[in-house]
């Protein structure tokens, strides 16, 4: 649709111009400092950083009104720039001109309702929120077009020849680096690390695919991430992982879109989400308050965290009651089938902490829960959601199974809807899938299959047919017939069909 088919009170807002006021501030000694260099600890005391618009009170003088129908209409125009996550650019990173933005595909997710099944297994209604449907299979690639298009600006602007993205990795934020990396030309190569055997198949091919710089190194990804860590210090590399607060701002888009999804009533909704790295909660709830703030919504959503039992140190953390007596201890994480959250040490806790006491104080009652589940629940979860007609990874399991535990806790009441996110797409953690249905996880999982929800694929084969037909090798006349006629009475008995 073209801009002046629209409302005119809108149209001046639909195509918005740079002009926030953007600060990284320290979660430690809450200091400012400026974007013109990029930053992933505080220089004075090392603590994670926050991205923050100074100026985003000045957003306060648009009505919510008039904001929810800008991101409305902004939807109809065909604008590259604004067809993914920057449709919200002012509460995104409103600095970063639009012909510097990356747009690849990415955001604006499908909502999907859950079956009556599904919904008895969780005992609630809820959705599932599709982000396996992002271009590289992840919500992962929200923050990437966030993080890219700012070093695309960032280097135009410092005329930057030759930038060398780097970044430790579950196997999704090396897929999504990588793709977008390969996308922005010669300026950017992308450089991924990831713990040896600790990604599956699928994520390994992605950055391979892409043309990276894959490298494999023994340990499980908190060593990894110690490494870049130490790289990123000592080296002139760009850091790509959500410590890079840029990523922080392009994953709130996932919370946006949910309200924008339910007409900006959010108020009676649940978000449930794995949590590994702590930077999507982080972000989800960032989200949510600035929206909340913006006077775009009115109320804000609950947020669950889900924890496995084999990596919860942010479960432990909330485990005490008491604010003042919490104290975070890192966990060592054991195998966990939400390999993509298999996260000892996050490296956004102290965001996490800060913002969910933001979160908290805002509402009369406590919104935000963090639950913990087993190993086992997360796989039937998973498996049980993909035979109800979703597309859900182990981590989007571990979110069902995570409802399921608030639900059973009190957690949830009787008239809220969950919204779960489904992280990844099945296709990426397909080899969990077959060690269920294989029977064949290593005693550290600790999972046993359901045996009925075991399936296998079955070879037809009849030993009364003697030629069966081959590539290059068809068969023809009588053998053809033949085959035709064994092989549907062997299918028919197979499913016990009637006779016509
Ligand atoms: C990265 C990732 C997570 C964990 O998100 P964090 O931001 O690290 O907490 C969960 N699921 C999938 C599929 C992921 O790729
Ligand atoms: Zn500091």
């Amino acid at each position: 649709m073209k801009i002046s088919q629209l409302p005119e009170d809108i149209q001046k807002y639909i195509i918005p111009t740079p002009n926030g006021t953007m600060l990284y501030r320290c979660l430690g000694c809450n200091n400012h400092f400026g974007i013109d260099e990029l930053l992933y600890t505080c220089p004075d005391c090392g603590t994670v950083l926050m991205l923050e618009d100074s100026s985003f009170d000045r957003y306060k003088d648009i009505s919510g009104e008039m904001w929810r129908r800008i991101f409305d209409y902004r939807s109809m125009i065909c604008d590259p720039p604004l067809k993914g996550i920057f449709r919200f650019y002012e509460f995104i990173a409103p600095i970063i001109p639009l012909d510097k933005i990356v747009y690849l595909g990415e955001g604006h997710t499908p909502v999907v309702k859950a079956n009556n099944r599904l919904r008895d297994i969780v005992g609630r209604d809820f959705f599932f929120k599709d982000d396996g449907l992002n271009p590289s299979a992840s919500f992962k690639d929200r923050g990437m077009a966030c993080a890219m298009s700012y070093i695309n600006y960032f280097a135009s602007k410092n005329n930057a020849g030759n930038i060398l993205a780097i970044c430790a990795s579950t196997g999704d934020t090396s897929a999504a680096a990588a793709l977008y990396a390969s996308y922005m030309g010669a300026f950017l190569k992308s450089a991924v690390i990831l713990p040896q055997g600790k990604v599956t198949p699928q994520q390994l091919a992605q950055p391979l695919g892409a043309g990276a710089k894959v490298m494999e190194i023994p340990g499980v990804f908190d060593d990894c991430m110690k490494v870049v860590e130490a790289l990123a210090e000592n080296y002139h590399v760009a850091l790509l992982n959500s410590k890079n607060s840029w990523r922080i701002l392009g994953q709130e888009s996932y919370s946006y879109e949910i309200a924008q999804a339910f007409d900006y009533e959010v108020g009676d909704k649940v978000i449930v989400l794995p949590v590994g790295n702590a930077g999507n909660i982080t972000a989800v709830m960032s989200g949510f308050l600035k929206f909340y703030r913006a006077g775009v919504i009115k109320s804000l959503p609950k947020i669950i965290g889900v924890q496995s039992e084999h990596a919860d140190p942010v479960y432990r953390y909330y485990l005490e009651g008491n604010p003042d007596k919490r104290v975070f201890r890192p966990v060592n994480v054991k195998a966990s089938v939400a390999q993509a959250a298999m996260i000892g040490n996050p490296v956004s806790m102290p965001r996490v902490i800060e913002v969910a006491n933001a979160y908290n104080s805002i509402a009369p009652e406590k919104k935000v829960f963090v639950v913990q589940v087993r190993e086992q629940e997360i796989m039937d979860s998973m498996i049980m959601a993909n035979r109800n007609g979703n597309v859900v990874c182990t981590q989007g399991g571990e979110s069902m199974a995570g409802m399921k535990r608030a639900v059973e806790l009190g957690i949830v009441k009787k008239d809220e809807t969950g919204i779960l996110d489904s992280t990844a797409h099945m296709l990426k953690f397909l080899s969990f899938q077959e060690k269920y249905f294989n029977d064949s996880f290593e005693p550290e999982f600790n999972v046993k299959p359901v045996q009925r929800l075991k399936n296998f694929p079955m070879l037809v084969k009849p030993s009364t047919l003697g030629k069966f037909p081959a590539p290059g090798n068809p068969l023809t006349g009588k053998e053809m017939d033949e085959f035709v006629t064994r092989m549907s009475t062997e299918i028919a008995g197979i499913l016990d069909l009637e006779k016509r």
